[in-house]
């Protein structure tokens, strides 16, 4: 299996199974604790695990309540009405592990295994161009044939694919862990986030649902890959749990103590955190003994959001549309949107709102097409952004945190989502979504306090309209 001297400067099992059970059987909170908590939190100041444990332990409807107010509040002071938009791109479901839950896993006789070839993942990337889509997340099962090498070539050949005005300007990835080596290759192909789950931090289900004999059934070769990844270099990193494998609260505090340790360890949190639920998929038989219902996912997204106030939070198209549409207020910073999970799905199915589920990982909720959402954001009233500046200017990890601070949103993320959301209904929106696109940024315009500011978008709406100029931002 795999060899200790491979593991990070600070490899260390961080998760006490003990501790935050106990943490989580202490009985109700008064009223005035959680008040508390919700205070410190709506200070912007990250939540300690017993702090969070309050939180999950209240059971009061009213007391809920407040904690959904809260983190609506924090929502918006910390990242505005900016919804950032991302499409995934299944590169290769062949799969050397067994994971209970998950269609690709290589007892499933009935998957339908295929990698993409450079040239079909050129005739993706074209699709999700035409589309509008400028950043993807690029997912592989975990195989000798998705090494560093293999990951690198595929992220530098999406980069390289230019259709029209279309070109992908962010490319993220969703892959098995990699020694330090393997991030380094990964990380000069130009990555931008890392992401990887631990899928269930209970040390008991992590073996019951990854075997022994499989890599995924090491527990500390996961937990510890986003320490070798910032170690090589990657300090843009998304932490993750499946939610349905094992109790929820757990999870929460699984994912806060991963964030506290990465921030103590390397002096950077989670860029993202994301909280896929289980879903039914092709030959998984696993009895789902810890469903989470939309009320308690609801829950745990308002109490993430409050637990680590400047991580993003990712919510994908698992969930069905009208509870997306809901839970978006409550803390969400990114979605994707048009997804396609089949492998070649954006070329071979389109935006057909059926699913190929032999060909895929699970069920998806959300079928819209990305024009669809768009729209749905703008009338909603949300600012939906392609924004991929930070990254390109540097303001990540360690530098991207100093940014994340009040005003940031206002000389940056505003200007920028407005301009990236210029150019989709300049280039590929329907006509009913380049209306509502064009009253929303009339109203944003509004609202930039800054003079000079606003001389500068104006400036850059006009480039964008009337000189055909693509990609300025701040
Ligand atoms: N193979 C890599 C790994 O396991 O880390 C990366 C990609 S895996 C295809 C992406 C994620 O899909 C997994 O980390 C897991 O959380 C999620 N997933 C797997 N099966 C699922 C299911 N039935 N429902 C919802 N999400 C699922
Ligand atoms: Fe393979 Fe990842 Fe699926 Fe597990 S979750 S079977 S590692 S693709």
């Amino acid at each position: 299996m795999i060899t200790t001297d491979k593991l990070s400067a600070n490899a260390l099992d961080f998760i006490d199974d003990v501790k935050l059970q106990m943490l989580l059987q202490r009985g109700a909170p008064e009223p005035e604790q959680v008040r508390d908590v919700i205070a410190k939190s709506l200070s912007k100041a990250p939540l300690q695990l017993d702090e969070t444990a309050v939180l999950l332990r209240a059971e009061n409807r009213d007391l809920i309540g407040e904690i959904f107010e809260a983190a609506r509040k924090l929502k918006r002071d910390v990242y505005g009405n900016r919804i950032v938009l991302f499409a995934p791109l299944y590169i290769g479901n062949y799969c050397v592990n067994d994971c209970a839950y998950c269609s690709f896993r290589r007892s499933n006789k009935d998957a339908v295994r295929r990698t993409l070839s450079p040239e079909e993942v050129a005739r993706q990337v074209e699709a999700l161009e035409d589309r509008g889509h400028k950043r993807l997340i690029l997912v592989f099962g975990e195989h000798p044939k998705y090494n560093a090498e293999f990951i690198a070539d595929t992220v530098r050949k999406v980069y390289s694919v230019k259709k029209g005005n279309g070109e992908i300007r962010r490319v993220n990835i969703n892959a098995a862990p990699m020694d330090h080596e393997g991030f380094r290759i990964i990380k000069e192909a130009g990555i931008g986030t890392y992401q990887i789950f631990m899928e269930t931090y209970h040390h008991e289900t992590y073996q019951k649902v990854h075997p022994e004999n499989t890599l995924k059934g090491d527990y500390l070769w996961r937990l510890d890959a986003l320490n070798r990844a910032f170690e090589a270099g990657c300090d843009d990193m998304g932490i993750g749990a499946l939610f349905g494998l094992y109790d929820w609260r757990f999870e929460v505090l699984g994912l806060v103590a991963h964030s506290l340790f990465l921030q103590e360890h390397y002096g950077v949190g989670p860029h993202t955190i994301s909280f896929p639920r289980l879903q039914p998929a092709l030959g998984v038989q696993l009895s789902n003994q810890y469903p989470v219902n939309d009320y308690d996912f609801k829950r745990l997204v308002a109490i993430l959001r409050l637990s680590v106030p400047y991580t993003g939070m990712i919510l994908t198209a698992r969930e069905r549309a009208e509870l997306r549409e809901e839970i978006l207020g409550f803390g969400v910073s990114q979605i994707d949107a048009g997804s396609r999970i089949e492998i070649g799905g954006y070329t071979e199915i389109g935006d057909a709102q059926v699913q190929a589920i032999e060909k895929e990982q699970f069920r998806l909720g959300d079928l819209r097409s990305l024009d669809e959402v768009m729209r749905h954001l703008l009338n909603a009233g949300y600012l939906p952004s392609f924004c991929t500046s930070c990254y390109r200017t540097g303001r990540t990890g360690e530098h991207f945190m100093e940014y994340a601070i009040p005003g940031f949103i206002q000389r940056f993320c505003a200007p920028n989502g407005i301009l990236t959301l210029a150019e989709y209904l300049h280039d590929y929106a329907s006509e009913h979504t380049r209306k509502a696109g064009e009253r929303l940024i009339r109203k944003e315009m509004e609202k930039i306090e800054d003079k000079g500011i606003l001389k500068l978008v104006e400036e850059r709406l006009r480039k964008i309209k009337r000189e055909g100029k693509r990609d300025l931002y701040f």
